[in-house]
């Protein structure tokens, strides 16, 4: 079959084959725990449901403005505004389908062929795709566990060149937990206006924080919006993944060819999302409660965890997260002939555990592999537990 140049480079997510292993084994009566999932294991708040069926019932189901009701984009900017104390302006706001959604209105709108984006790794698996997608070219900056997993001032320069428009920045990221500190992401905000290079500054985990009540954003360190995009929204943040809701945040003319652009192809996000979205940004101390108890669930969980490795398997390395709700361990002293690469090691791993982790590769990190904490502490005790009798083995010590 002859496909276009849009999708040569776009390779299946590397989530699908592990996915498609648990169905299998679980139809086969097995005991999977799957840690692989991208999603809080909460319910949506029940007074954000509740404003989404309440909609539907009162026929709010019509097409909505592209860039989304104008309550949701008020409340929306307000939610900024009082998360990093400077006025926000709602003309700035696009609502999208899902986050995922304003990150390929930013990728197709700002880059395009002979361009390149830096992306440090480990990366969200989407990026480099959403890169490609517009025909620009990902450029990767590894960063190890002993940099925190952060991407240095010295190393974007050492990156950039003239062809370099872009920069995705993570924080807290997936799958490491990583953290900027304000300081770091003043310094790369700086090197960026610099170097004129734009900034997409994914957030969506920003509430989810174990040290502070959330993490810096990049609207803290910046004094203008010319050269930035800020992307969140519901799905982490009101365990709202289902409901396909997420914006940008930027100036408002390159807000308003995001909207040009998504009306072509999505048009406004669902209306029930946006009603129930809209519930959950108005009333924030309502919301914050929510987030906030859910953030100290994966907190606590985040600490159990790394106390089931020290008693279950304490050869294996965990990087401590910040945020988030992931541990990213380090699996490559377990490579063998036979086992060669985290995606063939998570492959042994469910067969022989029942336990399925996210391979390192999908993040552009192939010595590591993924854990939701995403899973009640019981099931994430006895995963570990499982992990290090199996590893105590010989099969894949090399
Ligand atoms: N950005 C990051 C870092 C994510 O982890 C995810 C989802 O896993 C997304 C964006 C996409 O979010 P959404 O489900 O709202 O599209």
């Amino acid at each position: 079959m002859r496909l276009s140049e849009n999708v040569r480079q776009i390779e299946p997510s590397g989530t699908i084959a592990i996915a498609a292993l648990c169905r299998e084994l679980r139809a086969k009566g097995r005991d999977v725990i799957d840690l692989g999932v991208g999603e809080p294991d909460f319910r949506t708040p029940d007074f954000i449901a509740e404003a989404g069926i309440a909609s539907i019932q009162q026929g709010m189901t019509q097409y909505t403005p592209v860039p989304g009701i104008a309550p949701l984009r008020e409340a929306i900017a307000k939610h900024i505004t009082t998360t990093v104390g400077k006025p926000a302006d709602a003309a700035g706001v696009v609502v999208t389908s899902g986050a995922k959604q304003a990150l390929f209105n930013a990728c197709f709108t700002l880059f395009g062929p002979g361009d390149e984006v830096l992306i440090p790794a480990p990366y969200w698996t989407s990026y480099p795709a959403l890169v490609r997608l517009a025909r620009a070219q990902p450029k990767i900056l590894e960063t190890t566990s002993e940099q925190g997993f952060k991407v240095s001032v010295a190393a974007l320069e050492a990156a950039w060149s003239p062809s370099v428009r872009g920069l995705i920045i993570n924080s807290p990221s997936n799958p490491t937990g990583a953290v900027y500190t304000r300081d770091e992401l003043a310094a790369i905000a700086a090197w960026a206006a610099r170097r004129d290079v734009w900034i997409i500054s994914d957030e969506i985990y920003m509430r989810i924080c174990f040290n502070a009540a959330r993490a810096t954003s990049l609207l803290d360190v910046i004094d203008s919006l010319d050269r930035a995009v800020i992307i969140d929204g519901a799905s982490k943040a009101y365990a709202m993944t289902g409901w396909r809701l997420g914006y940008s945040y930027t100036s408002k003319p390159l807000a308003e060819q995001f909207s040009t652009v998504q009306s072509q192809i999505t048009s406004g996000a669902s209306s029930p999302a946006q009603y129930a979205a809209t519930a959950a940004y108005k009333d924030a101390a309502r919301a914050d409660g929510a987030v906030r108890a859910m953030a100290s669930v994966f907190s606590k969980r985040r600490d159990k965890v790394l106390e089931h490795f020290r008693e279950h398997a304490p050869e294996i390395y965990c990087f401590p997260p910040d945020g988030a709700f992931y541990v990213f361990i380090r699996i490559d002293n377990y490579f063998s002939p036979l086992v060669p690469d985290s995606a063939a090691f998570c492959h042994w791993l469910l067969e022989n555990t029942d336990v399925a982790l996210v391979p390192g590769s999908a993040f552009g990190a192939d010595q590591y592999a993924r854990i939701s904490i995403a899973a009640p502490n019981a099931a994430l005790e006895e995963a570990v537990r499982r992990m290090g009798t199996a590893l105590r083995g010989v099969e894949v010590r090399v």
